[in-house]
């Protein structure tokens, strides 16, 4: 658990900026409502310095209940989202995680599964993989880096190697080949403080390292580390949020906001209340909407909860979950 509170988290942010330099860009939602992002819990096999969820193995409790889930089950026919985004903690630990995915697959969705890798591995789970194949779930699969030192320092001694082994299965089903129609994306996010800064150069470094372990991939994106749960409290310890939010807020890209997540997602918690991203729900910016009755004309253009963690997804290249907004880190001295 964050040793933050969501109030705590969000009053060290406000006031590590003075008033003048907030993050002001107005954000509205677009008329169309894309994907419905379900986070099914905390519960997480893993325990990474830069959750932004604080997810680990003592995250049981945060387990979406069996009623929420039938209201999410229920709000994807009344929303009809193109995607349905599965994410946690490690989403595949719920008992329900299936049950989800086959149900958005019979209504047409494409189902994302955000998925650590590791999971893949777990005895108890040794069908996933396969499951995962046969219902034709894009796997967004999170790595650090392509290095063994980087992946193992951010996600624990022996990450890497796992992460290795748990891709070669996936490209074993077919996963990471042109052709199959079985998606795999890697999204990595760059050490501390540096912004993420994706190149096709990159791109092309990871193929080639990746491939000496026999490993292919679809596509590489990245995201900034955002300023919440554990990387705002090492920010916190070290007195570098105040210099961290000037870095994001220097590198403030206007091009990225087409692009946000919170434009065209609904976020839903594991208690069942709704958010425009998974940021604010760690933050608890709720929306004043209910899972029970929310229909997609109630989000049409209306205003999004936003504070000045919002610098971490409108600097350089810009990030969402589906990584960067733009291919240009234009930068922009206000916002
Ligand atoms: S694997 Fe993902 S959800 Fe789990 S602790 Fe790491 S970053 Fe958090
Ligand atoms: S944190 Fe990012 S995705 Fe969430 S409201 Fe702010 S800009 Fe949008």
């Amino acid at each position: 658990m964050a040793q933050l509170n969501a109030t705590e988290q969000r009053q060290r942010l406000n006031q590590a900026l003075p008033q003048s330099e907030r993050f002001s860009t107005r954000l509205e939602r677009k008329d169309q409502l894309d994907v419905l992002q379900i986070n099914l819990g905390r519960l997480c096999n893993m325990r990474c310095s830069h959750c932004h969820v604080a997810a680990g193995p003592d995250q049981g409790h945060t387990q979406m209940g069996g009623e929420v889930v039938e209201q999410c089950l229920e709000a994807m026919e009344r929303l009809q989202p193109q995607v349905v985004d599965l994410t946690g903690g490690a989403p595949e630990l719920h008992q329900s995680f299936r049950q989800l995915v086959l149900r958005a697959r019979q209504l047409g969705c494409r189902v994302i599964d955000r998925c650590n890798l590791t999971v893949l591995l777990l005895p108890a789970l040794a069908d996933l993989a396969d499951f995962l194949a046969e219902q034709s779930v894009e796997i967004v699969a999170s790595l650090p880096g392509p290095e063994v030192l980087e992946t193992d320092r951010q996600r624990g001694t022996g990450t890497w190697d796992a992460s290795m082994q748990a891709l070669r299965r996936l490209n074993a089903l077919g996963y990471g080949h042109e052709g199959t129609g079985l998606q795999l994306n890697l999204m990595s996010n760059p050490d501390g403080e540096t912004l993420q800064q994706l190149t096709p150069c990159d791109t092309a470094r990871w193929r080639s390292v990746l491939a000496e372990h026999g490993v292919v991939f679809n596509d590489l994106i990245g995201l900034n580390n955002m300023p919440i749960a554990r990387f705002l409290e090492d920010l916190d310890q070290q007195g570098r949020i105040g210099p961290y939010l000037k870095t994001l807020k220097a590198a403030y890209n206007p091009c990225s906001v087409m692009g946000l997540m919170c434009r065209n997602t609904l976020s839903v918690s594991s208690s069942g209340k709704l958010f425009d991203c998974d940021f604010n729900q760690m933050l608890e910016l709720p929306l004043e909407l209910e899972l029970s009755s929310v229909r997609a004309e109630d989000l049409q253009g209306r205003g999004i909860m936003t504070a000045n963690h919002c610098f971490g997804c409108t600097a350089g290249q810009g990030s969402s979950c589906g990584g960067a907004t733009v291919t240009t880190a234009t930068s922009s001295p206000s916002n």
